[in-house]
């Protein structure tokens, strides 16, 4: 295995000096992406990622070897972790104290692509603001029988509904199925309140077009509908973070996006590791002013 041109291109100072192990590891079977492809990739974007990812808590998806069988979750510290990898402790779901980690800096995503990390998840807070959140979430999940175009149509309906309460929603492509609309409230409510209004809201959403929505779980109830789910709304809760890869075939990304540009995409999977650094260095985060676009989410 000739690694002679790889190992050129990784000592390069765009890739900030870290040095990729096995960069020619293929991902998913013998055309599939390598590691070095991630790690060039988040090289690329994690300028973009901080400050969505900055100071919340993070669960890195790692995928080991070759087989997406191998890859797990892990939330909490590990041995070599990057040093701008911070640890902090907090309580879990089920009250025990654990370490849980944010990441820093940008240069730490691709520091993370070494250890074989492929997606990351954040929480809907901060870790200086742990237990206010300042984002919801309804992670649109389409049913079986749903196409694309309908899920970008049920986005634009459900924007038009949250902006009717004052709100100010964003939306991204998940890198699956379906979409995540985020909405940036401030730092007022507990999980606890922010939880009940996200269920409130969902239940409106799925009133304004009870043809289209359902807010209860189970692939029978959202056949040829689409599930709001906003169980993503609780403490510990993660979603897919902002400019993070899949572990699919093809690296897709999830991807924010502005609402005009929403109905002209045809197949979010092209939306990837190959096709997104271009497309930011030319029109830049879509999701720039969402810091600013926080308003009070009623209890
Ligand atoms: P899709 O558009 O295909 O639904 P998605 O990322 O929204 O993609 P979901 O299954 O709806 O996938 O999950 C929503 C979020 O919940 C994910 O982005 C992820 O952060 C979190 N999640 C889902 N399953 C797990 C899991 N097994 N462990 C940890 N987090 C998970
Ligand atoms: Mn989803
Ligand atoms: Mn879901």
């Amino acid at each position: 295995e000739s690694t002679g041109p790889v190992q050129r291109i990784i000592s390069d100072a765009d890739l900030a000096g870290i040095w990729v192990t096995n960069p020619t590891r293929r991902l998913f079977g013998k055309s599939g992406p390598t590691k070095l492809d991630i790690a060039v990739y988040y090289a690329s974007v994690g300028d973009y990622m901080l400050p969505h990812l900055f100071d919340r808590p993070v669960s890195l998806f790692r995928c080991p070897s070759s087989k997406l069988a191998d890859c797990f979750f892990q939330r909490h510290p590990f041995t070599g972790m990057p040093q701008t990898v911070k640890a902090f402790e907090t309580q879990n779901s089920e009250g025990e104290k654990k370490t849980f980690i944010t990441v820093e800096d940008a240069k730490a995503y691709l520091a993370l692509a070494q250890f074989g990390v492929v997606e990351f998840h954040v929480w809907g807070t901060h870790e200086s603001h742990l237990d206010k959140p300042d984002r919801v979430i309804f992670d649109l999940d389409p049913g079986e029988g749903i196409a694309w175009r309908e899920v970008v149509e049920a986005a634009v309906h459900v924007k038009g509904e949250l902006e009717g309460m004052g709100l100010v929603p964003f939306v991204k492509t998940t890198g699956g199925k379906g979409v995540h609309v985020v909405v940036p409230i401030t730092q007022k409510l507990g999980w606890k309140a922010m939880h009940q209004a996200s269920s409130a809201i969902a239940s409106q959403l799925a009133a304004s077009a009870r043809d289209t929505f359902v807010t209860t779980m189970g692939a029978e109830n959202r056949k040829g509908r689409i599930f709001i789910d906003y169980h993503r709304n609780a403490r510990s809760a993660t979603a897919v973070a902002a400019y993070s890869l899949r572990a699919r075939p093809h690296l897709p990304a999830s991807t924010p996006v502005s609402w005009r540009d929403l109905e002209s995409i045809d197949s979010p999977g092209d939306l990837n590791y190959t096709s997104l650094p271009r497309l930011l260095s030319t029109s830049g985060d879509p999701w720039a002013a969402i810091n600013e676009s926080c308003r009070d989410l009623q209890p």
